[in-house]
């Protein structure tokens, strides 16, 4: 995956199109990440000793990281960050905009 947490990124399609927030979590195995405040979904909670009148508490939910465009740090533009292999074999990211490493 190319989106880490606490990257921040640009939402490119759906309900949340030109949003840009914070990842807040990945899932690399299902290709999706939690950004704040983007895909708000409403859940039904049962009573518990906290909140013994239950309720509907509002949470964001995944989406598919093909929706998100990562925005870099350098620029402030959304990129399509491109993987580069450093000589000590580590992983790094350029930014496809100003080439800078995100
Ligand atoms: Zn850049």
């Amino acid at each position: 995956m190319k989106i880490k947490k606490e990257d921040k990124v640009r939402i490119i399609s759906g309900a949340y199109k030109g949003v840009e927030g914070k990842v807040l979590k990945v899932f690399p195995n299902d290709n999706k990440v939690i950004v704040e405040k983007v895909n708000f979904i409403k859940k039904h909670q049962r009573p518990t000793q906290q909140n013994p009148s239950g309720g509907v508490i509002e949470m964001e939910s995944p989406i598919n990281v093909s929706n998100v465009l990562l925005i870099c740090s350098k620029c402030g533009e959304p990129t399509k960050a491109k993987i580069k292999i450093l000589k000590d074999k580590s992983r790094t990211r350029i930014c496809s905009k100003c080439g800078d490493m995100i």
